[in-house]
């Protein structure tokens, strides 16, 4: 594959979202949030005071709390920014479409929302392409839990409409996007926010940034025979990637700030990357071989080290160095093809382990190898042996 490998771009950055949540974890955070009643946290930022109302999802034991608050958004305010708390007996509720809708026009002034059965997507670029993207995260959707229910991973619904934001050129969306993301906002083209739960990204057409064509009608097709072309892949991928895991934060696979090891995460959001989009249906070829992720795995076998299977599981150190990043995605890539294969009842047994991880709590990497042994056999050698030579099978 030429150009630049699928994915790698945000890739790099998934690994970044994770990194920002280190901070909090110099607190200890043991003490399980109330499943009841609404909690009212004032705090204070820039100076101002921010009065936060939702659930607290998991406390510290020294007062720190995290909180959800009614648009979704994860608040983690430690003890010694915690002005007020009080609590009621009123039902914790995410906000409706309705309220959802009022709360996105005033945020980004400018913008239009489209409606799809599972999304709100807020963008200020053409109405086609807002309907282009609501069609392919549809049917994404509808991929994604079939797939898994036919597999016996019993998903739940979301408990609100997914939010993607789609701005109209590059240049918009990294200005918005830096406040989140910092500098790294010009090297990515969309990225999932584990804190406000939501998808952010441009048009990828660059139909509004070309303002000779504006005049045209820009239609589906149209949009799909631009991103079909050589070099948009990528960038389509990327996309994709981002609401998989958008997808698995929200079905129950996993609690978002839950200690989730990065290669079943981004093993997970590679095997949903790439649709057909030559195809109505979309992900015919779901679980199908990923050629830029395998080639990738080829070519990273002769300097694999023995151990390897062991550091992808137990640590997520090579997927947050950038020069070991991209072979560490292959791999997880492999690792989940050939998992879901050839031992699906143990892969979904071990999601289920995952699913029921808590936000803030995380493993040693002896607790995390403990826990992919137990499910999956205690020779990690004999695992990998098979996994390698499957995986010299795959065409
Ligand atoms: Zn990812």
């Amino acid at each position: 594959m030429g150009g630049l490998p699928a994915g790698s771009v945000s890739d790099i950055f998934d690994v970044m979202r994770y990194q920002s949540i280190e901070l909090l974890l110099l607190t200890c955070w043991s003490v399980a949030g109330s499943a009841f009643g609404l909690d009212y946290v004032t705090t204070e930022r820039e100076g101002r005071p921010v009065h936060l109302v939702g659930q607290i999802v998991t406390e510290a034991a020294d007062g720190g709390v995290l909180l959800r608050d009614r648009e979704g958004i994860l608040w983690a305010v430690p003890s010694e920014q915690v002005v007020r708390r009080t609590r009621d007996d009123q039902p914790y509720q995410p906000m409706s479409r309705a309220e959802l809708s009022a709360r996105l026009t005033v945020e980004l002034p400018g913008f239009r929302l489209h409606h799809t059965a599972n999304y709100l997507i807020a963008y200020n670029t053409s109405p086609a392409y807002a309907q282009w993207c609501g069609a392919l995260y549809e049917r994404l959707y509808r991929a994604f839990r079939n797939y898994w229910e036919r597999r016996g991973f019993a998903l739940r619904d979301p408990d609100m409409p997914l939010i993607a934001l789609v701005f109209d050129t590059r240049d918009a969306y990294t200005k918005y996007a830096r406040a989140e993301l910092g500098d790294a906002a010009g090297n990515i083209v969309g990225y999932y926010s584990l804190r406000s739960n939501r998808v952010t990204m441009f048009d990828l057409t660059g139909s509004q940034a070309r303002p000779q064509e504006s005049g045209r009608t820009t239609t589906s097709a149209q949009i799909n025979r631009l991103l079909a072309a050589p070099g948009a892949e990528w960038m389509v991928a990327t996309i994709i990637h981002e609401a998989t895991h958008q997808l698995a934060y929200n079905c129950g696979f996993h609690t978002r700030f839950a200690d989730i090891p990065l290669w079943i995460s981004e093993g997970l959001a590679v095997y949903f990357e790439t649709p057909d989009l030559a195809s109505s249906q979309g992900w015919r070829n779901v679980g199908g071989v990923h050629p830029g992720r395998l080639d990738r795995f080829r070519r990273f076998l002769p300097k694999r080290a023995a151990d390897s299977l062991q550091t992808l599981v137990s640590s997520d150190d090579r997927f947050r160095q950038p020069d070991t990043a991209l072979d560490a995605y292959a791999e997880a890539w492999s690792l989940t093809y050939f998992l879901i294969r050839k031992y699906t009842g143990q892969y979904i047994r071990y999601l289920q382990l995952m699913a029921e991880k808590p936000p803030m709590i995380y493993d040693t990497p002896e607790e995390r190898l403990e826990a992919f042994k137990s499910v999956f056999g205690q020779d990690l050698q004999a695992l990998d042996a098979e996994f390698v030579e499957y995986m010299g099978s795959v065409r």
